[in-house]
Formats: C-alpha cells, structure tokens, sequence
C-alpha cells in the first residue's frame, strides 16, 4: 500500500478512523494550500478587474474550469458551470432546462435508490408542470434491470435524471443503457456523479451524458465548489437560473441581455479560491490513480464484509460482491438501531454515518427505517479496518444484548 495518509494533515492532527467519505472526504495538504494560496497570491475579484491581480485570479478560475472539462472528457471548457455543489448543478438544470422541456402530461424518470438532491428538483418541476415523476427500481442485488429501463422509460419521457453510483449501496447504476434507452426516446439526461468520480473514471463524451453533475468535496476538494456539465447545444437554450451581476451583457432599465456561455449561469461573485482548490484535487486524484483508488476500495469492502459476516447479527445491504461497492457498506446490526451503532462507535473515534443517507424514499422501498453505512477511501488501512471491525463486534454487548 502507497502511504497517501502523510499527505492529509487531519491524519496527523487527530486519531480518528474516519470511515464517512461518501459523506465528504478529506483534503490533501496540496488543496489546502492551493486555496491558501489563492488568498495569499492572487486575491481580487476575478472577471471584474482589468489589473494585474484580478487578472491572476481570473486566469486561476478559468484553468480551474479548463482542468474540471478535461477531468470528465467534456470537449470544451465552456461546457462547464461552477456551482457550489451537486445539490445546486441539479436545481439549476431543472429550472433552467427543465422549466421549457416539461409540459404537462410528460414524464421526467429518475431511481428509487436516488439522493434527496436529485429527487426533490424533479418534483417540484413535475408539480409545478403537472408533469409525472417515474420511479426506476433495482431487483434485490440493488440492480435496476434492462426490463424496467425500457418499460419506464418511453415517448413520454422528458428528462432522466439518475445516479451514477448510489450514495446508499455504491452500486454502480447501468448509465450507458439508461443514456441509450433515454435519447432513443428523445429525452435529455443528468447524470448524478456525486459518488461515481471520487472512485471511478468518467468521460461524459463517451458516455453521451448531456448533462453531469459533482462536488468538489467528495474528490478531495474544498467545499462550497461543484461543477455541471451541460453538452453546449443545449445550454445554448436554458435560460438563466440566479439573476445579478457578472451574468450580464447589457443593462438597460426595463431589461438585460446575458453573457456568454457558461457565465450567464454564474450570477455574482464567483467561488474562485475554491476553483483553485478543485484545480489541486484534480491533480492529487489524477496522480494516485483510478486504478489504485479501485483496487484499494475493494481490498477494503471485502475487509470490511468478511469481518461482518463472521460477527452474524449483522444484515449488509446490496451486492455480495466486494468491487461493486465503490468503498461504500451499508448495513444494520440486529436490535441496535443505527444511531445508537454510530455513537457507540464513535465512542471508540470511529466516525461512520447512520440514518436515512438523504434517500428516504429508497429505505422505504427497502423496508428499513434506516441503516449504518460505513465508506472508505483509498486513504484508510487495514489496521483502521481492524479498529472499526473489533469496536463492531462489541456493539450488541454495549447496547445490552450480549456478545
Ligand atoms: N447525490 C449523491 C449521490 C450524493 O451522495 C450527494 C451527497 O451525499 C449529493 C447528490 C449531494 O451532494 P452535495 O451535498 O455536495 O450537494
């Protein structure tokens, strides 16, 4: 194993085991500097001035930009919108595309297994165009199968909006099939990739994504930075989403004409000190390596799952197979509820998550209240797992059940 772990001063700082990274990862010392350095050397607004300094900072955002496009195999940089989040690159597609490609009647299609930030845009653009959502749902391996693909998705359909990995079960979802199926049917589609590029390479062009969205903090970057990808034909049609300065061209009293592409869809001040941040993420993750990072996922999980099933008492949700979890166990123990497994454990400096994981609508498909998940990054060891696996064990007895 690589030492990666000299890299992240949070290691050194404290002795946590820090198993939430589905959550947010943790920041190489290489990010925290470039963000620092932003301040520290090239600190102005940027796009505004027209001197030196705000020139940097410009120069600094826009290779941000450039770099984030060639990350995801996009073709041109302007094919790239800053954001703040995932959660924010969706709710801007669905008004500023969606609000003009739904009518009444049609149908915009998404998965049970989705996060609440790529369910809850859609339904409110299905409400207010009395628009149908559809659900897609995954048979019991967690898998949505080629049947409810071509049965949900038809003529009516508008949008698909799916995640490429699911926050819950890291399954990966067939998005090359969903893509496919989708523009067969003249429908646009968003692809949610929160979980799938902090452990697996993506190529939008590749894929025919027409839209792509992720956050900066779950690969390694700064918070308060994501990124949408929209294919330039059709940004070229939607409209605006914040109204304000930098967005403009022209301002007259009655009216404004907007500026080009992607800035029109970046309102206000922009979050250029984070871009520099996500620069430098992109940099770290390209030099350890896909490769590495999905090795080292599956030598966890499969850690991790051995471990659970000789303990018993212990359900783990999903794929039996180890490399289908993209770092990510989700799982309960029997008469403990999550919460209480996640306190207990942190108890012991374990930090995992435990409830719902923003996905209400797939616990209940699932028939649980909630579930503890624990999500590792290339950056954990063995011994960490070791750690999380023997606080487990002793979770029944410290709730009062006995070993
Ligand atoms: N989509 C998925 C699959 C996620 O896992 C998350 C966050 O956990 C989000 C969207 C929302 O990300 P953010 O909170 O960075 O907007």
């Amino acid at each position: 194993m690589q030492d990666y772990r000299k890299d992240f001063p949070i290691f050194i700082s404290t002795d946590c085991v820090y198993l939430d990274n589905a959550a947010t990862s943790q920041r190489p010392q290489s990010v925290i500097d470039a963000v620092s350095d932003f301040y520290v050397q090239s600190n102005a607004n940027p796009l505004r001035g027209l001197y030196d300094l705000s020139m940097k900072a410009t120069e600094r955002y826009e290779s941000a930009r450039k770099k984030a496009a060639s990350f995801i195999g996009a073709g041109r940089a302007d094919e790239i919108i800053f954001t703040r989040n995932t959660t924010e690159s969706i709710n801007l597609a669905a008004y500023s595309y969606g609000d003009d490609a739904v009518k009444e009647g049609d149908e915009i299609v998404i998965s049970i297994m989705e996060h609440h930030s790529n369910l809850l845009p859609w339904q409110r653009l299905a409400k207010e165009k009395k628009a149908r959502l559809v659900f897609m749902e995954p048979d019991e391996s967690g898998v949505i199968p080629e049947k409810e693909i071509e049965d949900k998705i038809c003529e009516k359909t508008k949008i698909v909006a799916i995640a490429q990995v699911s926050n819950v079960m890291g399954i990966r979802n067939p998005v090359e099939k969903i893509i496919d199926r989708a523009h067969r049917m003249g429908a646009v589609v968003l692809i949610d990739g929160a979980q799938s590029v902090p452990h697996m390479k993506v190529n939008v062009t590749e894929l025919d994504a027409d839209m792509f969205a992720f956050s900066s903090h779950k690969m390694m970057g700064p918070m308060g930075i994501g990124v949408l990808y929209v294919k330039k034909s059709i940004m070229e049609k939607m409209k605006p989403f914040l109204m304000g300065g930098e967005m403009i061209e022209y301002v007259t009293r009655e009216d404004a004409t907007f500026a080009e592409l992607p800035h029109k869809f970046e309102a206000g001040t922009v979050n250029a000190a984070d871009a520099y941040g996500l620069d430098a993420a992109i940099d770290y993750l390209n030099m350890v390596g896909y490769d590495y990072i999905e090795k080292r996922d599956t030598e966890l999980v499969n850690q991790m799952m051995e471990g659970m099933k000789k303990m018993g008492h212990i359900t783990i949700y999903g794929s039996d197979d180890p490399s289908k979890h993209n770092g990510i166990v989700t799982f309960n123990v029997e008469g403990v509820h999550p919460h209480d497994v996640s306190s207990i454990l942190n108890e012991d400096g374990i930090c995992i998550r435990a409830g719902h994981h923003c996905a209400q609508p797939l616990m209940q498909f699932m028939k649980v209240g909630s579930t503890a998940r624990a999500s590792a990054y290339f950056y954990n060891t063995k011994e960490e797992i070791d750690r999380f696996l023997d606080c487990l064990s002793r979770v029944r007895e410290v709730a009062g059940y006995g070993s």
